[in-house]
């Protein structure tokens, strides 16, 4: 891969998705790890994907959350997956680059595929999803 003369700048990222990633035995750890969650942050919980979906080779949901939040949230995550693994990716206009280049992996390293993966949302006219919170942490 040719490395660019320039670094790229982190105002890129619009926004974070963590997907948790489970399985038929893992899914109980899952459904903890879903309500820690939803009760302690703002973030944005996705519905259970029982089958795989786009890019994703194993079922999972996921966490949709601000550049904001990312600090307390993914060191959270660090000390709390309770075994599962997380992918975290950026979402900026390139979403190939999002999830097979700057992502990161908490636990083991799954295999993602780049099929329907574009290289840029404005090309087609489009930009990242917005974080529409729908947890009540504290509550
Ligand atoms: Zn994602």
């Amino acid at each position: 891969m040719e490395h660019p003369a320039m670094p790229a700048d982190p105002a890129a990222i619009a926004s974070y998705h963590a997907h948790i990633y489970f399985d038929a035995a893992t899914r109980p750890a899952a459904e903890r790890l879903r309500g820690w969650i939803g009760a302690r942050f703002a973030v944005q919980l996705g519905r259970w994907h029982e089958k795989t979906v786009g890019p994703h080779a194993a079922p999972m949901y996921q966490v949709a959350f601000d550049k904001a939040l990312f600090a307390e949230f993914v060191l959270w995550l660090m000390l709390n997956r309770l075994g599962l693994t997380v992918f975290v990716h950026p979402n900026t206009d390139d979403p190939w680059a999002d999830h097979l280049v700057h992502a990161l992996w908490l636990g083991a390293v799954l295999p993602l595929s780049a099929e329907g993966l574009p290289r840029s949302l404005a090309a087609r006219g489009e930009a990242p999803a917005p974080v529409v919170p729908n947890t009540a942490p504290g509550g």
